[in-house]
């Protein structure tokens, strides 16, 4: 559909040869829920679909154009540099999913780049983005990372690999932002209809459409980025070229799962203002909103007095929206019935957070050693915070709320993708272990079932492991 419905934002393109494509990793259950045999998968016409060098009769891949502010500098000409759009499959569902490869080569958007990606990152980005799936975060979908058999020039020679993923578009903030700067308003008019069409169906009907998609994409911008939070989620690159319009989160990166709780924290080695860090990523979300009310002015009124009006005032319902999300999942952390109201939540939440922050506590463990405070063993959240007088007198409040330890469990993960452990899974994987990687990714899989066995992935980063830098 967009290759067909938006031509204009879409080069035909081809993939680059690969040398001698191995499978790394394949997600079964993703295929089947696309309808595509695994084993057929695994077979040489499967392996090259999923690297572009074998493309199906009737599919043309192509490569996107979209923009975008990159921290904050608006970029006029960004696409698809090292990626493609495949096509479009339908799943058990009924819904198109997009399938998109990384990695593929050189586009007429790469620039200065070489169009490629190296093993460690693409099974990075396949970890993180299953994780998040299985934490119950809408997000792309990892099919299978192939290793290319060609290395690729970094601060070393590293494997080359491709990563096939899976999303229900790839329809950016950016992509309106190269829209609207061509002037062209038939074309935004076709854009915004055909992401109404696919994401947001019920703006149709509304009695301003194109306000009613901003509207949309705001609330699911603001829902997306309040689990972030909740999860202690960190993307680490919130470009406006890297912000859905389905509001999926899209484009791991330098993307990181906290440790010790610290609304600075930061892992991305090109963030050095601290842009992207954990406690700004709200208000980047909503500045990235604005700049996707300034696409769609023209669609919103005729007079631009109006459109600016009228988009301020849907802007607006950001805070409001993603605060109620918050609060609720918030709640939901702390095991507190539905009858605590939003802002008690919150206002005890942040009291709890003050004490977390203050000791340098890891996020995840916390909470899961706060639901064991629910089931009356104190010990292990006491453990971990240094102002035990306070701390105390927070525990009594809470415990007269009556805290659900069991409703707590499901939704405080005891396992997430932690930054050490990611670390040495990638490194064993490109130095060809696959193992601690497989290992790895079946216990993020299931995050909250606390399993025998596993406690050394439960556990925060060994103290020697020291400040964590990613790299994009
Ligand atoms: P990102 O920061 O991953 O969202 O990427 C920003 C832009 O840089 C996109 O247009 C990418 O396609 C492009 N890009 C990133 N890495 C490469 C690469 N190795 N070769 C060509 N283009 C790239
Ligand atoms: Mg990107
Ligand atoms: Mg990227």
């Amino acid at each position: 559909h967009f290759a067909t419905e938006l031509s204009e934002l879409a080069l035909p393109w081809r993939s680059e040869p690969t040398p001698d494509p191995r499978l790394l990793v394949l997600n079964d259950r993703l295929a089947a829920e696309l309808g595509i045999d695994p084993d057929e998968l695994r077979g040489p016409d499967g392996v090259g679909l999923l690297t572009g060098t074998v493309v199906p009769p009737g599919a043309t891949p192509v490569a996107q154009a979209y923009a975008g502010h990159q921290f904050g500098g608006y970029s006029p000409r960004l696409g698809d540099g090292r990626a493609l759009l495949m096509g479009e499959l339908t799943d058990q569902e009924g819904r198109p999913r997009d399938l998109h490869l990384k990695g593929s080569g050189r586009t007429p958007f790469s620039r200065g780049g070489d169009g490629l990606a190296a093993v460690g990152p693409m099974l990075r980005e396949y970890l993180m983005s299953e994780a998040m799936h299985a934490l119950g975060v809408p997000t792309t979908r990892a099919l299978a990372v192939v290793a290319t058999g060609r290395d690729v020039r970094r601060d070393t020679m590293l494997p080359g690999a491709v990563l096939a993923r899976v999303a229900s578009s790839h329809l950016r903030v950016g992509t309106f932002q190269l829209v609207a700067s061509t002037g062209d308003v038939e074309l935004l008019r076709r854009v915004a209809d055909h992401a109404i069409e696919r994401h947001h169906p019920s703006a149709a009907s509304a009695e301003n459409p194109y306000r009613a998609l901003f509207e949309a994409v705001v609330a699911a911008q603001a829902d997306l980025v309040a689990r972030w939070m909740l999860l202690g989620f960190v993307h680490g690159v919130m470009n406006t070229d890297n912000m859905t319009i389905s509001g999926e989160t899209i484009d791991y990166g330098p993307c990181a799962f906290l440790d010790a709780y610290d609304p600075e924290a930061v892992f991305s080695s090109i963030d050095v203002d601290g842009r992207y860090a954990y406690g700004n990523q709200p208000v980047v979300a909503q500045w990235n909103l604005a700049r996707f009310a300034e696409t769609l002015l023209p669609l919103i009124a005729e007079d631009q007095g109006t459109a600016v009006t009228l988009a301020v005032e849907s802007l607006n319902t950001f805070p409001t929206r993603y605060a109620a999300t918050y609060a609720t999942g918030l709640r939901a952390k702390l095991g507190l019935p539905a009858t605590v109201t939003d802002t008690d939540a919150t206002k005890l939440g942040e009291e709890l957070l003050a004490l977390l922050r203050a000791s340098h506590v890891d996020w995840t463990t916390a909470f899961r050693a706060l639901g064991s405070a629910a089931r009356g063993d104190d010990e292990p959240i006491r453990g971990l915070v240094i102002d035990l007088a306070s701390l105390d007198d927070w525990l009594a409040r809470w415990r007269t709320l009556g805290p659900d330890p069991a409703a707590m469990d499901r939704t405080n993960p005891v396992y997430v993708p932690r930054n050490h452990l990611v670390e040495e899974a990638l490194d064993a994987a490109t130095a060809g272990d696959l193992d601690p990687f497989e290992r790895l990714l079946a216990v993020v899989q299931q995050p909250f079932d606390e399993r025998p066995g596993l406690e050394r992935y439960a556990a925060p980063a060994p103290e020697d492991f020291g400040r964590y830098v990613t790299y994009c």
